[in-house]
């Protein structure tokens, strides 16, 4: 166990915001999270669970505890068509992927390179290139803070959407401590996202996909240890077909992806790029010049309520264009813990 007092959270979050926590914790077992949620709990002191903190935008000092979700711990069962992966809630998601394809259980190359913990992406239900984790997710267990007990969570029950779950609903007093993964024995690799089709089908072995999906990523999105970003701000707007009609109507060579429930995603970084924002800056805070959906602090001394002001404007921008709000996939922190980003933006805007 690692204990710092009073110290900046700057290298704890991949926005790179420098503010500062009460005290913050690397706990490596259930028990350390239940001594130390009481504690803080005991003590009127708020507690934050963090894995790598590259979903979250501090917008001023933490008034509390943060601990960093470190319960490690990887075993792998099979069954006659699938490999079973129980993963702690502490391990690297990447590095499971790595160690997924490396000991012949491939399935997971396209979520590669999401930074985070295994703890968070069911929380987000992380997704890339066509693939959400929810298709590989047997189970979530839950620690309940309250009481010690332990719940799991099929993946029914967890209700997953466009990066969401249960999890962003009713997540109070409870921490992610493993996630149980189902990887199909036999591989198909999924190339139906438009930056992969050129890709054939037959020939693309796991590996290589791999490799390819690292390049584009390298391409457009920047590395937070060197220009702090949280990946996408907003998430895609999903929205009924008459609306999509509409706009379409205006602006043909508007992408969309019509959706299994008859509604309709369309893509946020094509709506703020059709606002010429791509490259655009407020205060310290700015656009990532190659990919507008990734707000980045420009030199990496930008504070929280900059990223949030330049989210504001565009999202005004956006919403004057094509009479859409977009909303953020990034969680918004203040001094006692997540609020309601929607809310700021209308108190702020
Ligand atoms: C460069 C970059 C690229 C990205 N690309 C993608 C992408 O392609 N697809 C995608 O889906 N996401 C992407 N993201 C977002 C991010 O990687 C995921 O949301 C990831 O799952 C966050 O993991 P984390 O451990 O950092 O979570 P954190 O940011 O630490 O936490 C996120 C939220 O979950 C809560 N939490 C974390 N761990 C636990 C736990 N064990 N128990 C209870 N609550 C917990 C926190 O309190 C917080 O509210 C990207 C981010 C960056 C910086």
């Amino acid at each position: 166990m690692c204990i710092f007092n009073k110290v900046t959270l700057k290298y704890f979050n991949t926005f790179s915001i420098d503010v500062s926590a009460e005290s913050i914790k690397e706990v490596y077992s259930e028990s350390e999270l239940l001594i130390y949620w009481r504690q803080a709990t005991q003590n009127n002191k708020s507690v934050l669970l963090l894995g790598g903190g590259c979903n979250v935008l501090f917008l001023e000092d933490y008034n509390g505890v943060v601990l960093l979700n470190r319960i490690k711990g990887l075993l792998v069962h099979e069954s006659s068509n699938f490999w079973h992966l129980h993963i702690g809630a502490g391990e690297i998601w990447h590095q499971l992927v790595v160690y997924s394809l490396f000991r012949n259980m491939p399935g997971l190359e396209n979520l590669a390179w999401i930074p985070g913990y295994v703890g968070a992406a069911p929380i987000h239900n992380i997704g890339a290139f066509g693939v959400e984790l929810q298709q590989f997710c047997e189970y979530v267990d839950v620690l309940q803070l309250n009481n010690g007990e332990k719940i799991r969570f099929m993946s029914f029950d967890c209700k997953f959407g466009y990066r969401d779950s249960i999890f962003k609903k009713k997540f109070y007093k409870y921490a992610v401590v493993a996630v149980g993964l189902k990887i199909s024995k036999i591989w198909h690799p999924v190339l139906n996202y438009r930056s992969l089709r050129s890709l054939n089908v037959s020939e693309i072995s796991p590996i290589q996909l791999f490799r390819f999906i690292y390049d584009l990523r390298c391409r457009s999105i920047p590395d937070p240890s060197v220009i702090g970003n949280a990946g996408s701000f907003f998430k895609n707007p999903i929205v009924d077909r008459n609306i999509a009609d509409n706009l379409s109507n205006c602006y043909p060579d508007m992408p969309c992806s019509f959706q299994c429930n008859g509604k309709v995603k369309l893509f946020a970084a094509w709506l703020i790029d059709s606002c010429h924002l791509k490259g655009y800056r407020l205060g310290n805070a700015g656009v990532y010049s190659k990919q507008s959906l990734v707000l980045i602090n420009s030199n990496q001394c930008a504070t929280g309520i900059e990223i949030v002001k330049l989210a504001c404007f565009i999202r005004n921008r956006v919403a004057d264009k094509f009479s859409i709000w977009l909303e953020p996939e990034v969680r918004f922190i203040d001094a006692h813990g997540e609020i309601d980003a929607i809310k700021l933006f209308n108190e702020l805007c």
